[in-house]
């Protein structure tokens, strides 16, 4: 039989030109035509119902039952309209992904009659059976309630999947004692919470502003591969990455990929889940090859921020499914490739007002450039005093193959922030003393509006390195993992600028109480700001060695393993900051705690029995069959009695082979011993660093040392895994 590898590599030549993509769709055409936007609601509800509606994605004001009930009718004669048969509540549990249960519209009445019926009990609330999803032990599973509830935030939209169409209801996902079990409850307290901080500072400058919303706009990277070559390799198919593979002769040394023209078939694929995505309504702009080969990037114009997420996670689930129908496999791991770029998902963040005004672009006049300066300052002072935190929201095993490895953003948060705006910190620093005579002065004489275009040159490609940059209008928050749900990072960010900006208003009117100017106050506070944050800020290298000394100089924290990053989540700072706030209580903190460390474990519990599995029944017999046929040919030529040196060289690599294949057999076979022990520890963090130590860190690169010699030494007809310049380079 041939093997799956030689199989997928014939087959290749065929494909590519049979999946054409029909026309091109005006995007404006068909954008949000599958979103019970606004103005479909307009069409296909009452007044009531409509204005009920409104209110509620306006104000958070709860919907009734009987308002329910209309809101319902009218979401499903507008899905019939579209061939829905099916709903689902859909949610984002702490698995990281997404959950839906789909139900019919379909029921009995009473006396049997068959009727398609969708009540505001169903839209608003719903119970799903939920007990295997992780709780952290905050639901004991023998009380398996958990309950969803719409939220109106984020529009309702209609997934297509194959020829069924089901409504899916974005919701929360919550315990009846009200702790939540997903994502998007602390996301949306979050948000909250830094509207109420933020409103309150604005209105230093401006009492019109009554709403601030964050704002995210997310670059997704990701590689694609066919998918029989993909489906040859276990590992990707169970780990999302591959855990052997030789480097090929050309990586992306050539950098001929990056912004290159977009290969056909790749094209396809993504022009048919962009079409997708337009239809759901996430606003796709831009599409570019990356860095490696066969990796991509896809960015849409930014959103609020929970709507932002909810398509991120759509997207993905998306690109995951189209790719299947292109006989591709899209692979959304940080690291699916060894010795190549890994990818990010960057995250863009900023807060805009209810005035239209972008609190982190640097205003048109002096007034609005300290209120600018103001949130500005804040942002740098919360990474700096909460680093650790943001460091745990984005940590997790596949993340820790890509934070601090050489093309990513290391494991140390620092904010860049361009030689520009460093001047004019450095300027108030210096010059706004205790002598406030000269501060309005100054203050004039920032006259930031005006060189917007030196600041955005500044801020936009020198900054390459950085893991927390400004970049002209928003910070970009680059050490994100690409597998993420961004909401756990955006709900830090969100908490952490939300605590600072609290703090900021206090003093600020403890000086004002003072007797202090407004204006002078805000600029006193924001010079003790600077002062006090100052080193977090680095312009350079963020790759290089110096910067992990200097950083230690500086007292940064340095934490590259997850199990040791997620103790940020726990600490009494933590806790009190995010129950302050009202976004997590301690419960639900210590019960993520304890879900990021099990996933952590069971990641590289599963990595690492692949590594076996496929050393035992896919690399060992494959060299051993190739071992015996050089000895066979050893005696061969040893019995026509030739000398030695006719055979030199194949002895030379026969021993070789030998060598390999006993470092693998007993690399794997210590692997399993070492699992063995590990698993007998109770206390999860403990159980986790180990994982990472006596695990990982202990078998992985030495046994892939050797599987990938293997791979160079052994007859190519032999191996059964695609290699690396098969996976990377044929389409
Ligand atoms: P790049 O980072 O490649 O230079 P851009 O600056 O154009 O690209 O934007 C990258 C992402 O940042 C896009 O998704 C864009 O929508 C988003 N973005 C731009 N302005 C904001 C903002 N005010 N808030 C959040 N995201 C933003
Ligand atoms: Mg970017």
């Amino acid at each position: 039989m041939e093997s799956l590898r030689f199989n997928a590599i014939n087959h290749l030549s065929g494909l590519g030109k049979e999946i054409l993509v029909e026309g091109n769709q005006k995007i404006t055409g068909i954008f949000g035509e599958n979103v019970f936007t606004l103005k479909t609601a307009r069409e296909y509800l009452s007044d009531e119902a409509y204005k009920s509606l409104v209110a509620s994605i306006k104000t958070g004001k709860k919907i009734d039952r009987t308002m329910g009930n209309h809101i319902g009718a009218g979401l499903r004669h507008w899905a019939e309209a579209k061939g829905v048969t099916h709903f689902t509540h859909w949610f984002q549990p702490l698995t990281g992904t997404t959950a839906e249960k789909h139900d019919s519209f379909f029921t009995l009445k009473g006396d049997g009659t068959p009727i398609e019926e969708f009540d505001g009990a169903a839209l608003i609330q719903q119970e799903p059976d939920a007990s295997s999803f992780p709780s952290g032990g905050l639901r004991a599973t023998f009380e398996a309630r958990g309950y969803t509830a719409w939220d109106p935030t984020s529009p309702i939209f209609i997934m297509n999947i194959g020829d069924a169409n089901t409504l899916c209801i974005p919701t929360i996902f919550v315990s009846y004692t009200g702790e939540s079990l997903d994502t998007k409850t602390p996301l949306l307290r979050s948000l909250e919470a830094l509207n109420k901080a933020a409103v309150d500072v604005c209105n230093y400058f401006d009492k019109n502003i009554t709403k601030v919303i964050a704002t995210l706009g997310w670059e997704q990277e990701y590689f694609v591969v066919d998918a029989g070559l993909a489906n040859a390799r276990p590992d990707l198919v169970m780990t999302g990455r591959t855990v052997f593979g030789h480097s090929p002769a050309k990586g992306q040394q050539l950098e001929d990929h990056y912004f290159g023209s977009i290969p056909e078939r790749i094209y396809a694929f993504m022009k048919d889940f962009e079409e997708e995505a337009y239809r759901l309504g996430i606003p796709l702009r831009t599409r570019h090859n990356e860095v490696a080969p066969a990796q991509f990037e896809c960015a849409p114009i930014y959103e609020e921020a929970n709507l932002a997420v909810d398509h991120n996670i759509l997207l993905m689930d998306l690109m995951t499914r189209i790719a299947r129908r292109h006989n591709l496999m899209a692979l959304l791991h940080e690291k699916p490739f060894a010795g190549i770029n890994g990818s990010g998902k960057h995250n863009n963040w900023s807060m805009s007002t209810d005035t239209g005004v972008n609190l982190l672009a640097p205003g048109k006049t002096p007034k609005t450039n300290l209120m600018f300066l103001t949130f500005f300052v804040n942002v740098i002072k919360a990474v700096d005093d909460y680093a650790d935190l943001l460091r745990a929201s984005i940590a997790s095993e596949s993340n820790d193959h890509r934070l601090g490895a050489n093309e990513a953003p290391p494991a140390i948060l620092s904010v860049f922030i361009g030689k520009y705006l460093n001047d004019v910190l450095t300027e108030i620093k210096t010059r706004v003393g205790d002598n406030f005579s000269e501060q309005d002065e100054l203050l004039l004489k920032l006259d930031i509006h005006k060189n917007i275009p030196e600041l955005l040159l500044d801020n936009t490609d020198r900054n390459r390195t950085s893991p927390f940059a400004f970049t002209g209008n928003k910070f970009e928050f680059r050490a994100v993992g690409s597998t993420a749900n961004c909401g756990i990072p955006m709900t830090v960010l969100n908490g952490i600028v939300a605590k600072t900006l609290v703090n900021f208003k206090k003093e600020v009117d403890g000086l004002i109480e003072k007797g202090d100017k407004k204006e002078i106050a805000i600029m006193q506070v924001i010079r003790e700001y600077i002062a006090g944050s100052e080193k977090v800020l680095f312009e350079g290298d963020g790759y290089s060695e110096e910067w992990h000394h200097e950083a230690e100089r500086r007292g940064l924290p340095n934490v590259k393993t997850t199990p040791l990053a997620l103790d940020a989540m726990i600490t009494d700072s933590a806790k009190q900051l995010f129950d302050d706030l009202g976004i997590y209580r301690h419960a639900e903190l210590e019960a993520r705690h304890e879900i990021e460390l099990e996933k952590y474990i069971k990641k590289v519990q599963i990595e690492s029995r692949i590594m076996g599995e496929l050393c035992t029944s896919h690399i060992l017999p494959n060299a051993v069959k190739y071992q015996n046929i050089l000895i066979e040919n050893i005696k061969g030529l040893k019995d026509l009695g030739l000398p030695e040196s006719a055979y030199a060289n194949q002895l030379q690599i026969l021993k070789k082979i030998s060598e390999h294949i006993a470092a693998v057999a007993d690399g794997v076979e210590k692997m399993i011993e070492a699992r063995k022990v590990v698993n007998k520890i109770e206390d999860s963090r403990t159980k986790a660093i180990a994982y990472q130590s006596q695990v990982k860190d202990a078998f992985f690169t030495k046994i892939r040392y050797h599987v990938d010699k293997l791979e160079l030494l052994v007859d190519d007809q032999y191996w059964l895994l695609p290699k690396y310049r098969e996976l990377l380079f044929l389409r």
